[in-house]
């Protein structure tokens, strides 16, 4: 039987942070329980504070504490791990950490094997791309890849420049951009319901769909992330990558296989149809948001970090079209936003209403829903008769749902992603191509409402704990619709 087991060393820049503490230490860890890292792998964990790899196991092994009960386990993971104190602007430095690899290398007999994980800030990407080339630490046997965190970017033009100066060392294929979405069990079950389904997949088109509707919405505020969003906003922040990435999935052609070539050629065929709005356009299909306090929760601009006059937007809904042959004429809705009234992560698939025909009631529409977040599962609404004497229609619901046990089993995004880039599958990750059509649709939405001057009493305009603001029903209204998920 061929093993499992990956063979690799991890540099993770930005080793220190708060996404490597509380999901890729995690992450390796699940990746070593199930026996994808064993005895040859180790990690370099680089950034600025001087710590020792004694404090460093200390760390990791916090990181993991409620993954194990097994001490003896937690510590032979920890003692893979590595710390490298180093400054990623100080090219000195690069030579000690090439030493490390080259000598850990040959310890777990890595095989030239290396990860270099970008844990940090994206304005270093850069230069630590630069140095990995121009100091030799890129191995000349086994693989090297690079994984980056999201912001990618924050409008086409800084997205491109970044790429372009990453793509001076590492071509497409070896970089794995993450949009941890692209990690989650349901989000690749849309493939899965697509193609897989005779009955879905004859009817995935503009004849028998009305509209889709996509809500990503959480419960929390802006949390400690003040600083980052201040300068993003929910649309940055969610609609560019994960929300335009179902958005992908949910209305791609058939690929011709299931292989990450394929399905990428599909997506950006689909993101291509995708159409970028006018100024005018922008106004009437989008709407923006931010939340005021309730009786609980103090209001964005109280927030630490945050401006009193901000007109950063932590609430963005909108229809999209997409004008290939099978959906055009589709309304696409999405929303997104923090302080809403639930945590949720679902698409709602709406299919026309059966003409009044045979029965004189107006039947309500048939919903198919995929639930991604908090409890993964599809379920299909349905018209059928109410049990009992006489003739009527009541909704139905049928569904699918994941046992306890099968989510117990489903890896975390992360675990899910780490062991795609180890295996060099690329299938889960945004390419450059798809990135570069996501900017430019939601740079016109961008500019359109900076040219808007906003006033400032223009928000707060939706109180925390509901699901937005009024607009961003009417926005369905107008088109004769309503949003399935009222939280
Ligand atoms: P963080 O501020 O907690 O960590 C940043 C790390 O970079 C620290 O280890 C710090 O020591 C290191 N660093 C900063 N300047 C350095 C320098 N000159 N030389 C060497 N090391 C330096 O940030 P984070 O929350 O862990 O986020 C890291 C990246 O991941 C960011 O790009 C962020 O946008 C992205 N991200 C984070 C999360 C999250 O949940 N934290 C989620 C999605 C994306």
């Amino acid at each position: 039987m061929k093993s499992i087991e990956q063979k690799a060393l991890f540099i993770m820049f930005g080793g220190t942070g708060d996404l490597a503490q509380r999901k890729l230490y995690p992450a390796l860890f699940n990746l070593y329980k199930r026996g994808y890292l064993k005895e040859n792998f180790a990690v370099i964990g680089t950034a600025r504070r001087p710590w020792t790899d004694d404090y460093y196991h200390e760390i990791i092994e916090n990181a993991i504490d409620g993954l194990t009960d097994d001490t003896a386990q937690a510590k032979a993971f920890a003692s893979h791990f590595y710390y490298q104190s180093h400054n990623v602007n100080d090219t000195s430095h690069y030579q000690t950490l090439k030493d490390l690899a080259e000598k850990l290398d040959a310890k777990y007999a890595l095989e030239g094997n290396r990860i270099y994980y970008l844990a940090m800030s994206p304005r270093f990407f850069g230069t630590i791309c630069d140095h990995l080339k121009s100091q030799g630490i890129l191995t000349d046997h086994g693989y090297n890849r690079v994984i980056v965190e999201k912001p990618f970017g924050h409008d086409y033009a800084s997205a491109k420049a970044l790429n372009d100066e990453i793509a001076q060392t590492f071509p497409e294929h070896d970089v794995f951009r993450i949009d941890h979405y692209l990690g989650k069990e349901m989000v690749q079950n849309i493939l899965s319901v697509r193609f897989a389904n005779s009955m879905f997949n004859a009817m995935w088109n503009n004849r028998y769909i009305s509209n889709i509707q996509i809500t990503l919405s959480e419960a929390l505020g802006v949390e400690e992330r003040a600083g980052y969003y201040e300068t993003a906003g929910a649309l940055r922040d969610m609609v560019q990558n994960h929300i335009l990435q179902i958005v992908t999935l949910l209305t791609m052609n058939a690929p011709v296989s299931y292989s990450a070539e394929d399905i990428a050629r599909e997506k950006i065929n689909a993101l291509k149809s995708l159409k970028v709005y006018s100024p005018k356009e922008v106004k009437e299909n989008f709407v923006r948001g931010q939340y005021g306090a309730s009786k609980d929760q103090i209001a964005y601009r109280d927030e630490d970090q945050v401006a009193k006059d901000s007109l950063t937007e932590t609430f963005v809904a909108g229809k999209l079209e997409v004008n290939n042959m099978d959906f055009a004429g589709v309304p696409i809705y999405i929303r997104t936003g923090k302080r809403m009234k639930t945590k949720a992560t679902r698409i709602d698939v709406v299919f026309k209403q059966m003409p009044t025909v045979v029965f004189d009631d107006k039947l309500k529409h048939d919903v198919l829903t995929i639930n991604i977040d908090p409890n993964p599962g599809i379920s299909m609404q349905l018209n059928m008769k109410k049990p009992g004497q006489g003739f009527e229609i009541e909704t139905a619901n049928i569904g699918y749902q994941l046992t306890d046990e099968q989510k117990a089993g489903v890896p975390e995004a992360y675990e899910r992603l780490i062991l795609n880039a180890l295996r060099g599958e690329t299938l889960n990750f945004a390419r450059w191509d798809e990135l570069s059509y996501s900017w430019k649709f939601l740079d016109a939405i961008r500019e359109a409402w900076d040219a808007e001057n906003l006033s400032d009493d223009a928000f707060p305009n939706y109180v925390c704990g509901t699901m937005g603001p009024k607009a961003a029903d009417k926005l369905l209204a107008k088109d004769g619709n309503h949003w399935e998920y009222e939280g």
